[in-house]
């Protein structure tokens, strides 16, 4: 390379590297008093997430020393008017896929900073906690277990935190008996787009309230939340069987959730491809007889792995025994097939960080990964498996298919989340990873072959909706709400009418 071509090339990386940002940003929010720091520079980390793929680089992170300090900040900026471009994006784990927390030229809040909200767990006949809005829910459980209390529900995955969240909906195995997290919050403390500090519930500020759960970042930043908590199991009893029959599957997965004494947790996966640890990833299970579970021989089809488990604890182990042999003599899976172990309650919660820490030391955990999670409702969940399955997913697929039911009863249609309009619906997320070691298409592929899967959605008339949602078009944000839109709008009219908060979502362009 000549010699001034390769400087140049050293600047320019270097620039991104080591980003300044726009000095008259910086001279903006001087007049800013705040108890914690702005970072004008190495803003570049507010600029990646898991999805790997989206790179908008903020001009400044505000590392928040107090709630006050995220209220002065959005308030300085919502008081620089409809002239101003600058945006607010509040950031939790980063955890997201396409950008949705990051803010291009606009101010990242690195939420886990936030000081001054510790976790305060309550006793007593209807226990909850009280915990930040950056906090990670694998804290929040660590203390809560100190008190012998644990939250209801859960994601599948603990290191995320608990603003970003409940701005989607939380889902996991014990959705169909809880709900999802939004359904098991009582109370919340917001700093709308308007920089204004408001407490928040069922009764008081309640439009607030149900629009920030699952309000993607739309409403206000969720400083602290009031969390459900019940009486935390010491172990549980886990579960796995398979299935070659998709209709028995899903039809057994159906009546367990629909009994009253059923099993604690119920989810499911499909078995495509089954070599390689990136298809595996997704937890730490370890059967008592691992080799009967190596050894069984599918001869190449696909199989369907019902997961579920059962809490139980010293003294009732015996009888939660027998409830589940009860439960286990009413399903169809192929009989060789039962899998069983039996772990902590925090094992089995912190499951999928077992298979992060493995992930991570082989460099397949900070990939791309093209992710897509769909509700799918019940009634066209075979027609949607049969194109699918049958036809659309390869064997060289890189990354965990789950597939399990949720009951819409769970769900509080007072909330910003939109599920399918039946009463049972699947969530169906295809959990691909894009090595660009594994070769350079398998990017490239993963995306058209979500592509694909939309596609035979909208012509075959399945009327899903995508959770964790992304669209580019605000035509697209509409027929996803659906006639929820005119309520979505007008919310965001009245708590962050200057378009500042979670630009990365792109449902609302903030004008100049
Ligand atoms: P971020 O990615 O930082 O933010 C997400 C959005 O919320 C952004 O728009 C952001 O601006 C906004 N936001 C963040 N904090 C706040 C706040 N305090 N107030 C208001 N808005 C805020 N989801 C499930 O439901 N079930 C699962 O089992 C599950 N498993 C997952 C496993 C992995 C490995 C990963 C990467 C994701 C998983 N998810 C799951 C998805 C996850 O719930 C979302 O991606 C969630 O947004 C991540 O949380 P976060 O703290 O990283 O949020």
């Amino acid at each position: 390379m000549h010699y001034f071509l390769e400087l140049f090339v050293v600047l320019v990386l270097g620039s991104v590297a080591m980003h300044v940002s726009d000095p008259g940003v910086a001279s903006s929010l001087e007049p800013l008093r705040i108890d914690g720091n702005l970072s004008f520079h190495d803003v570049s980390l507010a600029a990646r997430d898991f999805g790997n793929r989206y790179r908008l680089l903020p001009s400044a992170v505000l590392h928040p020393g107090s709630v006050s300090d995220v209220a002065a900040t959005v308030r300085h900026v919502f008081g620089m008017g409809s002239g101003s471009k600058l945006t607010v994006a509040a950031r939790g784990h980063g955890h997201s896929l396409q950008g949705q927390a990051q803010a291009d030229g606009g101010i990242v809040v690195r939420m886990e900073n936030l000081r001054g909200c510790e976790t305060k767990v309550h006793d007593g006949e209807q226990p909850y906690v009280d915990a930040s809005g950056g906090a990670l829910w694998f804290n929040v459980l660590l203390e809560c277990l100190k008190h012998g209390l644990a939250p209801k529900s859960w994601t599948d995955y603990l290191h995320l935190t608990i603003g970003g969240t409940l701005s989607n909906a939380g889902i996991s195995g014990q959705a169909f008996r809880h709900g999802p997290q939004i359904s098991n919050v009582h109370q919340l403390e917001i700093v709308t787009g308007k920089g204004e500090l408001l407490n928040c519930s069922a009764e008081e500020n309640a439009d607030l309230f149900y629009a920030a759960l699952g309000g993607l970042g739309q409403f206000g930043i969720i400083t602290r939340a009031r969390i459900a908590l019940e009486p935390a199991p010491k172990m549980v009893k886990w579960i796995r069987v398979l299935y070659s029959d998709f209709a028995s599957f899903t039809e057994d997965q159906e009546m367990l959730i629909s009994l009253k004494e059923t099993f604690d947790y119920i989810e499911g996966f499909v078995i495509i491809n089954r070599t390689g640890l990136l298809n595996n990833w997704r937890s730490s299970f370890n059967p008592q007889n691992p080799v009967q579970a190596s050894e069984f021989d599918s001869d190449g089809r696909i199989l369907f792995c019902l997961e579920m488990t059962k809490n139980f604890d010293q003294d009732t182990a015996e009888i939660m025994n027998q409830q589940v042999e009860a439960l286990l003599s009413k399903l169809r899976y192929i009989p060789s097939t039962l899998f069983q172990s039996e772990v902590s309650y925090l094992e089995f919660l912190d499951r999928v960080h077992v298979s992060e820490v493995k992930l991570r030391s082989k460099g397949l955990w900070e990939v791309p990964h093209p992710w897509l999670n769909l509700l799918i409702p019940r009634t066209r969940i075979r027609d949607f498996a049969a194109e699918v399955f049958g036809k659309i997913l390869q064997d060289s697929n890189n990354g965990p298919v789950l597939l399990y039911p949720l009951n819409k009863s769970k769900w509080d249609n007072r909330t910003s989340a939109v599920i399918p309009d039946e009463e049972i619906f699947y969530l169906v997320a295809f959990l691909s990873s894009a090595p660009s070691s594994s070769d350079h298409d398998s990017l490239d592929r993963a995306l058209k072959q979500n592509d694909r899967i939309l596609d035979f959605c909208k012509q075959a008339g399945i009327r899903m909706k995508q959770y964790l949602p992304y669209y580019t078009m605000q035509e697209e944000w509409r027929a996803h709400f659906g006639d929820r839109w005119v309520d979505f709008a007008r919310r965001k009219g009245v708590y962050d009418p200057l378009y500042i908060l979670a630009p990365g979502q792109r449902i609302f362009q903030k004008a100049v």
